[in-house]
């Protein structure tokens, strides 16, 4: 897919940690460590370290070559500082995988944590306190942009799924230092931007999900590029409903409608082609042991719901997924939490296929990490919002401000 470096430069036309000398510089990393928490008595721990662990070739690489490093994340949504946001949790889950010591800082930025910048040694390593704890971040504010560029001498972004975010720890800092990605950054919009640049054929588009809004633009880009959508999940009955299907009481955004019907317009003119499910599985309550039906085609009866894609359906679809070449997954097909058929034979489809195989988006990463199959696709992005903006043609703040190879 990406068969030599000519390729890549093309496809991810920023310099990288490759590009600099970065011995005995200490390097201020953003990562994205944003990760589920959970309690273990009375201490947090970290209940999925998959981004951590995404984030270990960059890190690696840096220490082997004897920078210093300085890790910056943001966690969760604080308000106030919230110790339960603490990014100590990670750094000791942190210190686990890289089986060495990790130092956390109590703060994102001020003298103490300068002063700690400079102490850390070849191959050691700092992660700063939560950067959303500082009202600065989100607004991107000068100040904050400057006393961040303090702790480093060079910036390396390696956090993909916030690049869709002009944020002081992901844009404004790339400004005031030689700004370079890490790996994952590179290989995640380089993966995802072949597939808008040289996707081989039948290209095989598989959406699903619950957030309709946010996939329009998507589902657009890929009218024009792929040879086929499938179109499951709570999405689906907002096109269902165009074509006149009664959807009972499916998960259904009003607006959704319309853009629905826009969409299938916008189909019918393309070479695409866009494919609704044909049976799906239907529960009286969204509850384990609700009564279940499994409908012979998509008439959802009155007081029932839609939550998964039925048998034929997945069938059909996994055989669709068989014969492409490139397949692209975004949202759960059905509410797999509860009713995972659907989804599992979809998973299982793309990990036996020898297609390039991509899936984005939170729960779909989360759905693949159920089944086990994450590590047979050729790629899972760790990036939901940042993964869509990017197919969407949009460019990304925190990739745009780096330096130019
Ligand atoms: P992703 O995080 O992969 O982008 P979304 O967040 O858009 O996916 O959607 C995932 C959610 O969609 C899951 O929690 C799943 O339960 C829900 N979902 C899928 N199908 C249905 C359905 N038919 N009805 C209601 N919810 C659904
Ligand atoms: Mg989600």
């Amino acid at each position: 897919m990406i068969a030599t470096a000519a390729d890549s430069r093309r496809l991810f036309p920023k310099k990288t940690v490759r590009d600099v000398d970065v011995t005995d510089k200490r390097c201020l990393v953003r990562v994205d460590f944003n990760v589920p928490l959970e309690r273990d008595g009375a201490t947090i721990v970290v209940e999925d370290d998959s981004r951590i662990r995404a984030a270990l070739p960059t890190i690696d690489y840096l220490k082997t070559r004897n920078a210093g490093l300085v890790l910056v994340s943001h966690l969760g949504r604080p308000q106030d500082r919230e110790p339960e946001l603490s990014m100590a949790p990670v750094s000791r889950r942190l210190a686990e995988l890289v089986q060495g010591e990790v130092r956390q800082a109590a703060n994102v930025v001020g003298d103490e944590v300068e002063a700690a910048s400079h102490e850390i040694g070849p191959g050691q390593m700092l992660v700063l306190e939560n950067c959303r704890f500082e009202p600065g971040e989100t607004r991107n504010d000068p100040e904050l942009v400057r006393r961040l560029a303090r702790l480093g001498d060079i910036f390396v972004n390696d956090a993909f799924g916030t690049a869709h975010r002009a944020h002081a720890t992901t844009e404004g800092v790339a400004h005031e230092l030689p700004a370079v990605a890490g790996f994952l950054l590179e290989r995640e919009v380089s993966v995802l931007r072949s597939l808008l640049k040289e996707p081989r054929h039948p290209f095989v588009v598989l959406l699903g999900g619950a957030k309709v809004g946010d996939k329009i633009g998507v589902i657009e880009q890929f009218l024009g590029l792929a040879d086929v959508i499938l179109i499951g999940g709570a999405m689906c009955f907002a096109f269902l409903a165009v074509r006149g299907v009664p959807t009972g009481d499916s998960l259904l955004n009003e607006g959704d409608v319309e853009h629905a019907r826009r969409l299938l317009e916008l189909g019918d003119r393309s070479s695409c082609r866009i494919e609704l499910p044909r049976d799906l599985v239907v529960t009286e309550r969204l509850e384990p042991g609700g009564s279940v039906k499994e409908l012979d085609d998509t008439a959802v009866p009155a007081g029932w719901m839609g939550v998964d894609i039925g048998r034929r359906t997945a069938e059909f679809w996994a055989d669709e997924i068989a014969r492409a070449s490139t397949v692209f997954w975004n949202g759960p097909v059905g509410v797999f939490e509860l009713f995972p058929a659907g989804t599992r034979t979809i998973a299982e489809a793309l990990a036996e296929s020898d297609a390039t195989t991509v899936a984005g988006g939170g729960d779909t990463a989360a759905a693949l990490e159920r089944f086990g199959l994450a590590s047979k696709l050729t790629h899972v992005s760790t990036g939901g919002g940042a993964s869509l903006e990017l197919l969407e043609g949009r460019r990304l703040p925190g990739v745009e401000a780096l330096d130019d190879a």
